[in-house]
Parts: C-alpha cells; sequence; structure tokens
C-alpha cells in the first residue's frame, strides 16, 4: 500500500513537474501560460498528447523534435524527474495529510520560482503570494499552538526586516546590489513555513550551497552575480522535509 502510494506520488511529480516547467517558461517569456498549447521551439510544431509524456516522450524520440528534428533541451526531462522524485520523498515523509497538501504546494511555488530566477533572475510574487496564503489556509489543521504559530509569524517578519537591513548595509559598502528584492520576500515566506530555528538552519544551508557553487564555477572570483533564490529554494525544501530530525541530530552533538 505504502510503495503503491509512493509510487503515485512520484508519476504525479513527473506530470506535475512538467507543467510546472512549461509554467515557469510561460512567466518568463510572458505568455498566457493556462490555455497556451505546448509547442516546439523552433518550428513551432504543436506538440501531441503522445508528445507530452513527461521522460518517455523524450526517451522515446530520442531528443528530437518529431517535426523539424531540433534537439529537446535536456532541461525537460530533469526538471520532471527532480520533480517526480520530491513528490515521492514528500509522500515518504508525510504521508496522505493536509501537511502533504501543503508542502506539495509550498514544492510547486519553489519549483517554478527556481527555475525563473536560474533562466531570468526572476522570482514572481505569484508563487510567494500562492505559498503565503496556502500556509494560512492549511493553518486549522495544522495548528501547533499560539506559541507555535507565533514562531512562525515572528520568523517571517524578523528575517525578512533582518536581512533586508543587513542587505541594504551591504549595498552601500559595496555600492552595488548584494541580494534581490525578491530573495527578500522568498525568505520571509520560507522563513513562515520553517519557523526560527528551522530558518536559521536554511539560511546556512542556503550560503554554503551558494558558496560551493560559485566556487566550482569560479565565479567568486569574477564577482559575478549568481541567482540565490534556487540556493534558498533548495535549502527551504530540505528543512521542510527533513528540518525536524535534522535539528534533532544537531542538537545532539551539544
Ligand atoms: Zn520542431
Amino acid at each position: 500500500m505504502r510503495a503503491a502510494t509512493v509510487l503515485f506520488a512520484a508519476v504525479w511529480g513527473l506530470l506535475f513537474g512538467s507543467f510546472l516547467n512549461c509554467t515557469a517558461m510561460r512567466i518568463v517569456r510572458g505568455e498566457d501560460w493556462v490555455r497556451a498549447r505546448s509547442r516546439c521551439p523552433k518550428c513551432g510544431h504543436t506538440l501531441g498528447a503522445e508528445e507530452l509524456i513527461p521522460v518517455i516522450s523524450f526517451l522515446f524520440l530520442r531528443g528530437k523534435c518529431r517535426s523539424c528534428g531540433e534537439k529537446i533541451s535536456l532541461r525537460y526531462p530533469v526538471t520532471e524527474i527532480v520533480f517526480g522524485v520530491l513528490c515521492a520523498l514528500m509522500m515518504l515523509r508525510f504521508g496522505i495529510s493536509v501537511m502533504l497538501l501543503r508542502s506539495f504546494v509550498f514544492a510547486c511555488c519553489l519549483f517554478v520560482l527556481t527555475l525563473t530566477d536560474i533562466e531570468a533572475r526572476l522570482i514572481p510574487n505569484g508563487c510567494l503570494l500562492i505559498a503565503l496564503v496556502t500556509w494560512f489556509v492549511t493553518l486549522p489543521w495544522l495548528f501547533a499552538g499560539w506559541r507555535d504559530f507565533g514562531t512562525h509569524i515572528v520568523a517571517m517578519i524578523g528575517f525578512s526586516v533582518a536581512i533586508l537591513c543587513l542587505s541594504l548595509i551591504m549595498d552601500l559598502i559595496l555600492k552595488k546590489d548584494s541580494l534581490g528584492g525578491g530573495d527578500v520576500k522568498l525568505i520571509a515566506v520560507i522563513a513562515l513555513y520553517l519557523g526560527v530555528i528551522g530558518t536559521m538552519f536554511m539560511l546556512i544551508i542556503a550560503s554554503l550551497l551558494g558558496i560551493g557553487f560559485a566556487v566550482v564555477n569560479g565565479k567568486f572570483r569574477r564577482g559575478t552575480a549568481i541567482a540565490f533564490g534556487p540556493f534558498l529554494s533548495a535549502a527551504g525544501l530540505l528543512m521542510a522535509l527533513y528540518g525536524e530530525p535534522l535539528v534533532a541530530w544537531y542538537v545532539s552533538f551539544l
């Protein structure tokens, strides 16, 4: 039974990952993302249903458009697989529950803004708003006392104000934008989901990921700005899924 639900979540994730990837691309290109049909970006060939099956279509078409032979970007199967795995992990962690629903919407929002941030340094307000509203809408089922509620609200306001001040000071010192406004809003929303301690861990993990990526890519030396949203999102999802055992494991060393 458990294996069946996890498998279902993985397949659901593949399909939804495909939809979210297209949504992200349409947001960047300013297209209507509800009604628009999927097309080949090279020749405009409208994709039929059999060409829209996640991963399988890609393998079946050997990564090429059926109409013009243009190579299909690896972005499609990669994003689908990543989101499929993510959904399977969420099902394993939370089972069928309101927490699963909340985490799923949170993951969808972070996934889309990660893709738009990588492609166009854009963090859509819509994604942040949906995540924010979802947290409050699911609250009646997940309410764990006023004290717990307070730590989440304090985390959202406290971290965003602190980081906004810090980035403004950095801007003055470095005389350039250190952190985008989108990043600050993103931190606020993730902090609402994680609470105070979870957000502290999230920021440390995101910074390590960002620095690690910059060093590997050699961007640190050249001083090129990198999109921070993907690292915040990855760390936020990691903490949303495994924050409790991770914090407990860390505390056991103290
Ligand atoms: Zn084509």
